[in-house]
């Protein structure tokens, strides 16, 4: 079955009382012509609304790209209002926005919720202020906190975006962030290794050398790091990193970008499940279960894995069967 539909609607830096030190979102989202009005939201939803799987899967329309919750209460309404026809004819389920956290309490909270809000994802990028303040993102960690509880309060699914690779940011940090993060106990996170793009600032201090990007390797075994303890807590770790697009690549200067960097993240997963399992077994052959749909995220790109589990001797112990009884991206012994 197909999972939910999402028709992302976007509002390129709309709201945002500055421009955090990396962002140059309107490079990202694509859009560089001037804010959608109510007619134009309506068209966009019925363009998506009009693919051939759409009727049969719970869809949702999100508000992605500046700071919702910034905007003035009217152009709130405005854009909340032009998807309500949507809702009232239940093509619709609910709606999801993206925010900051300084811009987030019970009352706002509360407005969303009236307005069939169901889900809300907070900018919190770190929970360092020393990090946040680099970042220029002019919020701290407590405002992350008080938002996750205003949203709780008033019955709304949470999410949590975070940044990896921050100028300032360190393994030390980051794993304070994670406990944080923990601790908060939102529903679901989003992972993003933190990328150059032209005409940010952050652009500039990689350019004078003042600020060096993850390399893949690097992003990809934080990335990995994050989402499994997360996910060992129950919080589930939603799309990592940022969808390919060409308005993304002319953009992008410099960082760890992969057009399957979720997939590597998974690889790597897979590979440490697997030397997990074969620490744990007697010694000799074992043979392991995963999801067919798993198949070449076992092997990794360019057989990774596989060529890693055969420097180890590994490979040779290994038998390997599928069985789609098997959830998605775990590994059992059969
Ligand atoms: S709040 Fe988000 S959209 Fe606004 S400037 Fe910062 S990163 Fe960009």
């Amino acid at each position: 079955m197909s999972g939910p539909l999402i028709i992302p609607i976007f509002i390129p830096h709309e709201g945002c009382p500055h421009r955090c030190l990396f962002c140059n979102q309107r490079q990202i989202s694509g859009t560089g012509g001037p804010p959608v009005n109510a007619a134009a939201v309506q068209a966009e939803i019925l363009r998506w609304l009009a693919r051939t799987n759409a009727a049969s899967r719970p869809t949702q329309i999100a508000f992605y790209g500046g700071s919702f919750t910034a905007l003035p209460r009217s152009r709130q309404e405005e854009l909340l209002t032009a998807a309500a026809p949507f809702l009232q004819s239940g093509q619709v389920r609910s709606l999801r926005l993206s925010t900051r956290p300084d811009c987030m309490d019970a009352e706002q909270a509360a407005f969303l919720k009236a307005y069939h809000v169901a889900t809300v994802e907070l900018g919190a990028q770190s929970m360092n202020d020393k990090v946040l303040a680099i970042a220029r993102r002019g919020h701290v960690a407590a405002d992350t906190e008080r938002a996750v509880a205003a949203l709780r309060q008033a019955g709304l699914e949470v999410g949590i975006q975070l940044l990896l690779g921050l100028p300032g940011d360190s393994t030390s940090s980051l794993r304070q962030t994670l406990a944080q993060v923990l601790a908060l106990r939102p529903d679901f996170v989003r992972l993003y290794p933190l990328l150059v793009l032209r005409g940010s600032g952050l652009a500039d201090l990689h350019e004078n050398h003042s600020y060096r990007p993850l390399s893949l390797g690097k992003a990809v075994v934080l990335a990995a790091f994050m989402k499994e303890r997360l996910e060992q807590a129950g919080i589930r770790v939603v799309r990592i990193g940022l969808q390919a697009g060409t308005e993304l690549e002319a953009a992008l200067l410099a960082g760890p970008w992969h057009p399957a960097f979720g997939e590597l993240i998974s690889s790597r997963l897979m590979l440490r499940q697997t030397r997990k399992l074969l620490a744990q077994a007697a010694a000799g052959h074992v043979a392991l279960r995963i999801n067919p749909r798993d198949q070449s995220v076992f092997r990794g790109l360019k057989s990774f894995n596989i060529n890693r589990l055969k420097q180890l001797g590994l490979w040779r112990r290994i038998s390997l069967q599928t069985s789609p009884e098997q959830p998605r991206g775990t590994i059992a012994i059969a």
